[in-house]
């Protein structure tokens, strides 16, 4: 139903038998380990992935939105959480540099990020300010060559296993005074706080990040000082838009196994797929499932296009993040007791969807950002 250019649908083959081989073989045990997929991590950097929004001189695919949200949707659909590390990486940390950064900067973290030798991460969350993002408190203080950093993030994806930072942090008096800056793990006064457990997405590590007086070169700076929140929320759009992919993976993962399982599965003496309560919910699945995929595609070639309208990405994530938390209840339900047995995976689709309605915003947070736009606000 969505056209694709020829470009974008070699890139849908490749990630689609990529995932089949190197994700979906491991989702089950690193979820239930709490593991982390490095191989296959690191691989997806040869495979272009890594910075497919970059720059060709960094070592990126030049791609654009659309193709981030088909490798999104691709990977997703094999493991969620293999994902999620992937959108840390290629969008929040990658897309920000390639967007933000000097070319300085960008020579010289961009390349290793690109080829896998490097991971990154983004530090935005605060415990004290989540959806109030602009209410951060970490603050940094400049000291002849070096900002000092002081204060904690949390929630951050790759957090454990990053070795590169985007860094949100205060440095001025006013709510908007805000600044970006590039951390290495090395830096002195950095360190990893807690690491989070969580119900879903579990094979996507997450942790909190402590800043005690770290050291930060003053080149590490991205751009001017207290002049980020325009930074922040342009890489948010296209993170809305682009995690929506995992979305529309989690649910054609749900529609496909309960599309099998209910073919296969008898009871009164015929497959389950033959009684049409259980049809009906199939249906709705795939009806939904496709009515995500042609809204968030239709925002990511508007982006690509050069729209940078807030709602592209809040209207793509609002509507997909609910249909995959929906579509996986209903894929427990077609699948009965099995489905709520941890033998299969649809128990697992449904975890992974609840977050979500939550990461990159919450649902609610898209209803505010999409009223504020009918309501001319925005
Ligand atoms: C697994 C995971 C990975 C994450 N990865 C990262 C990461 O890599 N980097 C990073 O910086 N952050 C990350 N986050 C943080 C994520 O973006 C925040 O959790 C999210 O923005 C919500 O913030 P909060 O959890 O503090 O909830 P809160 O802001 O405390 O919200 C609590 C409730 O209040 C509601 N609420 C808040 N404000 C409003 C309002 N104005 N109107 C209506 N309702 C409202 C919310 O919708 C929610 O229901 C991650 C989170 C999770 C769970």
């Amino acid at each position: 139903m969505i056209e694709f250019s020829g470009d974008e649908t070699l890139l849908q083959s490749t990630v689609r038998s990529f995932a089949e081989k190197s994700l979906k073989p491991k989702a089950e045990e690193i979820d239930k380990l709490e593991g982390f997929n490095e191989a296959a991590f690191r691989a997806m950097g040869p495979l272009g992935l890594l910075g497919i929004t970059a720059k060709s001189e960094y070592g990126g695919s030049e791609m654009g939105c659309i193709a981030a949200t088909i490798a999104m949707e691709e990977l997703g659909r094999a493991c969620a959480s293999t994902t999620l590390s992937y959108l840390a990486h290629s969008i929040l940390c990658v897309n920000n540099l390639h967007e933000n950064a000097s070319p300085e900067q960008k020579k010289r973290y961009l390349p290793k990020l690109i080829t896998g030798e490097c991971i990154g991460g983004m530090g935005m969350t605060e415990p004290g300010a989540g959806s109030d993002a602009l209410g951060l408190a970490t603050k940094a203080v400049k000291k002849g060559n070096k900002y000092i950093l002081t204060g904690t993030k949390t929630f951050i994806t790759n957090g454990p296993v990053a070795d590169v930072f985007v860094v949100y942090a205060r440095t001025g008096a006013t709510k908007k005074d805000i600044s970006t800056f590039i951390v290495e793990k090395t830096f002195p006064g950095f360190r990893l706080g807690k690491r989070l457990h969580k119900m879903g997405m579990r094979g996507s590590p997450t942790s909190e990040l402590v800043f005690d007086e770290c050291e930060v070169p003053v080149e590490n700076l991205v751009g001017e000082e207290n002049d980020s929140v325009a930074h922040m929320m342009k890489n948010l759009n296209i993170e809305r838009i682009t995690i929506s992919g995992i979305s529309l993976g989690i649910a054609g993962a749900t529609l496909d196994y309960s599309l099998t399982y209910a073919q296969e599965r008898t009871q009164f003496g015929k497959p389950i797929a033959s009684f049409q309560m259980v049809q009906e919910r199939l249906a709705e699945m795939a009806t939904q499932r496709d009515a995500g995929r042609a809204l968030v595609y239709a925002a990511g070639r508007a982006y690509d296009k050069g729209n940078r309208e807030m709602d592209l990405g809040a209207k793509s994530k609002l509507f997909t993040a609910k249909m995959a938390t929906v579509a996986a209840l209903d894929g427990i339900q077609i699948l009965g007791g099995y489905g709520y047995m941890k033998e299969h995976p649809v128990e697992r689709y449904m975890r992974d969807a609840k977050l979500m309605e939550i990461g990159a915003g919450t649902n609610e947070v898209m209803r505010v950002i999409i009223a504020k736009k009918l309501l001319g606000e925005a």
